[in-house]
């Protein structure tokens, strides 16, 4: 019988590959990420664009809602056309170039710096996902952890990022926290060329190409999109174009609603699916559904909670002041310091032939996101008497909001790897995306109703958010009592050489 490839803790050789692609490509995102709003707000003469923040936020909200969007044309991309390797290979030089061009002190380069930062990440971020999966058969019971590994790498990058960029942008400016991107981005693509050989054939050619004519059509369709979308710049740069970045998010958060729907619908209706990669998509569905319901509570992280912190936290030890921006990275320390737990015990379960269903999961995941604002509540509620509340509240809901995330977001990564069928990996980790896309922005509009003069009204939001997050975790619950027998249908696929311990 087949020998399981270990060489990576345990996992496929290709896991190395992957797991440090997108930690250098998490450490370009979450660094440059980490300045954005606050190199929009800054003066001219603090080298900022003097953009109110309401303009400034809103740009923030369609920058990442927009980078989770190009997902879904990024997956269908690698399916029909390029493969994901070479996807996620371009999708990486896209990004650097963008990070290259956003380190040029001028307006028009910040712009088309993000918008290239978007186009590559839409490459790059939903393959270099499904490619994860795809390192293991559909018997494998090392798919959960192997995921959780690679989220773990995401993390370490987000840390390698904030630290980084913003050191460089405090001792030397903006524009180096920008380079230090690019140079993340050069570090991962370096090593991703060096290490591509141990991807063996796992993403090297699309699994359902499209015809010659069809490819050709394709090529023109993006062909077209391209010279759309630099002319849109152009006359928005030279102000032919006016855009309020204001309105228009509102209509994107919807308009992403609307897209996730039509295209999940638009497979059942179209993609020729059997019955059981049907019931398939449909317990996927349920993942999804929990996924957005996730991010949106969790993604208070950077707006909320962050100012929770900033104005109602006693942030002083001794003499010393805690800086705001602190308490955000506590989420990726607990998630790196409970990864190995995490990833040990799903392999652990499964050996005593205990597999919790995808959807009891994120259930999970869900009830313990939920319980974390019941202690922002109390903390809030804490706060409204006026005085600042002690550090360890905020300590204690990063750290159960990271717990709920190892449930959920690694696991969905494994669910949507092993739902879907194989021939559209690619786009079904898009669709996957979206989720992260409509959860950001609608956090962004929660967060809107939020203001840290108010601590009462803070209170009852996060109330409502502990109300929602409980009654959609229970109802995810139930349904997946339903789902599990759906799920299990991905096991039947014909796996030759599949080894059991
Ligand atoms: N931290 C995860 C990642 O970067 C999830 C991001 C998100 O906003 N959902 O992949």
């Amino acid at each position: 019988s087949q020998q399981k490839d270990t060489s990576f803790f345990g996992h496929p050789a290709g896991l190395q590959t992957l797991f440090f692609t997108e930690m250098w490509e998490r450490m370009s995102y979450y660094g440059m990420r980490a300045l954005l709003v606050l190199f929009m707000t800054a003066s001219l003469q603090e080298g900022g664009l003097a953009i109110t923040v309401a303009a400034a936020t809103a740009i923030y909200g369609l920058y990442t809602g927009a980078v989770y969007f190009m997902g879904l044309p990024g997956g269908w991309i690698a399916d029909r056309l390029v493969g994901a390797q070479k996807a996620t290979w371009y999708g990486g030089i896209i990004i650097m170039s963008g990070h290259i061009v956003l380190a040029i002190p001028s307006v028009a380069s910040f712009y088309i710096g993000m918008i290239l930062v978007v186009l590559g990440t839409g490459l790059l971020k939903p393959n270099i996902s499904a490619m994860v999966g795809d390192l293991y058969d559909s018997k494998d019971s090392r798919r959960d952890s192997g995921y959780t590994l690679y989220y773990m790498g995401i993390n370490i990058g987000a840390i390698i990022g904030y630290f980084v960029t913003g050191y460089l942008q405090t001792s030397v400016g903006w524009h180096w926290g920008f380079g230090a991107a690019a140079v993340g981005m050069f570090l991962g693509l370096v090593q991703y060329k060096m290490t591509q050989p141990k991807l063996r054939g796992v993403g090297a050619k699309p699994p359902k190409p499209l015809s010659a004519g069809g490819a050709k059509v394709s090529w023109t369709v993006i062909a077209a999109f391209l010279l759309g979308l630099v002319i849109v710049t152009y006359s928005a740069l030279t102000g032919a174009l006016v855009i309020d970045p204001v309105a228009i998010a509102k209509y994107v958060a919807i308009s992403i609603t609307i897209v996730f729907f039509a295209y999940y619908i638009g497979i059942f209706l179209f993609a020729k699916l059997s019955r059981d990669e049907m019931k398939r998509l449909g317990a996927l569905f349920l993942i999804c559904v929990a996924s957005t319901c996730f991010w949106a509570g969790f993604e208070q992280a950077g707006s909320s909670f962050n100012l929770f912190a900033r104005d109602l936290t006693d942030r002083m030890i001794g003499s010393f002041e805690i800086p705001t921006t602190w308490f955000q990275s506590l989420n990726s320390i607990f998630l790196i310091t409970l990864s190995p737990f995490f990833a040990a015990l799903w392999i652990n379960l499964s050996k005593r032939m205990i597999n919790p269903s995808y959807g009891f999961k994120t259930a999970l995941g869900l009830v313990i996101m939920a319980t974390g604002f019941i202690v922002m509540f109390f903390a809030a509620q804490a706060a409204a008497s006026g005085l600042k509340v002690a550090p360890y509240w905020l300590v204690t809901v990063y750290f159960l909001h990271t717990v709920g995330e190892l449930c959920l977001s690694p696991v969905a990564l494994s669910a949507v790897s092993k739902l879907s069928p194989k021939r559209m990996a690619g786009q079904m980790m898009g669709v996957f995306v979206l989720t992260y896309s409509i959860g950001n922005v609608v956090a962004g509009l929660l967060a809107g109703n939020m203001n840290p003069d108010n601590p009462a009204v803070m209170a009852d939001l996060f109330l409502q958010i502990t109300y929602f997050g409980l009654a959609v975790g229970v109802v995810v619950f139930l349904i997946a009592l339903k789902t599990r027998k759906w799920e299990a249908l991905a096991e039947k696929d014909d796996m030759p050489g599949a080894v059991i311990d």
